[in-house]
């Protein structure tokens, strides 16, 4: 993955709250490294000019969801060489695809006055479209991440991704586990790692906004909500909040 020269970036927004981005500019005590060894090329949430491509880096943030956005990530795919899904929202759909079990229409008028000029379609993921290359995970992606992420691409190295669960990370951290001690329905035991068990850190369940872990065991923990007392409706909602486009949360979801 090692691109030689100073690699030119791209950072596109679809269908997101731009805190994705944000984390990027968040980068503060890097920052300015940053900018020395990357070539930021096209971002219009931070730069008024705009640099034409080809780029050698583009990160995409947010959920496709209208037939435009199609358009515009097929043109950012064909413009860089290397297409990163940038947050949950481009990962799987995020928070945009809690509206694909509502009839669109319904969700179309909660929102806009004239429905006219909209043509939204379900939330999905970027590679329901477009192949990608790496995957940055998290609502919003966390920062170590994404700084071990752009070493990676400078150094040519894998950049480390975790596949365990925020359980692992939970107890590195030696925390209370809110799950087994005071029967919370922490969702850690089924999501991908590598935010450092932030939630339940800070005393609160993990919501699951990183996505599915490797060898995640849903049906599981649906039966231990259920000995908990969710109904069925509150565990399926947990499942669809951030990735219940993934196979595996879509399993959480139905089995309950
Ligand atoms: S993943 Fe979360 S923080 Fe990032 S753009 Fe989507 S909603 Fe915002
Ligand atoms: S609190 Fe949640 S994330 Fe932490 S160990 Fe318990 S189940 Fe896992
Ligand atoms: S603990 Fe869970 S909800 Fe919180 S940031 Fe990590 S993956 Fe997301």
């Amino acid at each position: 993955m090692k691109i030689e020269k100073k690699p030119s970036v791209a950072v596109y927004k679809l269908s997101s709250c731009a805190g994705c981005q944000l984390e990027l500019l968040n980068l503060e005590p890097y920052l300015l490294d940053i900018l020395e060894v990357l070539d930021i090329r096209y971002f219009p949430m931070a730069k008024r000019e705009a640099g034409s491509g080809p780029y050698d880096l583009g990160l995409v943030e947010g959920a496709v969801t209208s037939g435009e956005e199609i358009i515009r990530l097929k043109k950012a795919r064909a413009d860089c060489r290397l297409l990163v899904a940038f947050g949950s929202c481009a990962c799987y759909g995020g928070l945009p695809s809690m509206k694909n079990w509502v009839a669109e229409r319904l969700v179309e008028e909660r929102v806009y006055p004239n429905l006219a000029a909209v043509h939204s379609i379900k939330a999905y993921g970027i590679d329901e479209y477009v192949k990608v290359d790496a995957y940055l995970k998290g609502c919003p992606v966390s920062r170590d991440e994404l700084v071990d992420f752009i070493k990676g691409v400078l150094l040519g190295t894998k950049p480390y991704l975790r596949p365990h669960s925020v359980c692992v990370e939970c107890k590195l951290h030696e925390n209370l586990c809110l799950f087994v001690t005071e029967g919370q329905p922490c969702m850690g035991p089924v999501t991908t790692a590598g935010c450092g068990a932030l939630c339940p850190s800070h005393g609160r369940v993990c919501e699951g906004c990183r996505g599915p872990a490797n060898d995640a065991n849903p049906e599981s923990l649906v039966e231990t909500f259920e000995e908990y007392g969710l109904t069925r409706a509150d565990i399926t909602r947990r499942f669809r909040k951030y990735a219940g486009m993934t196979p595996e949360f879509e399993r959480g979801a139905v089995s309950s």
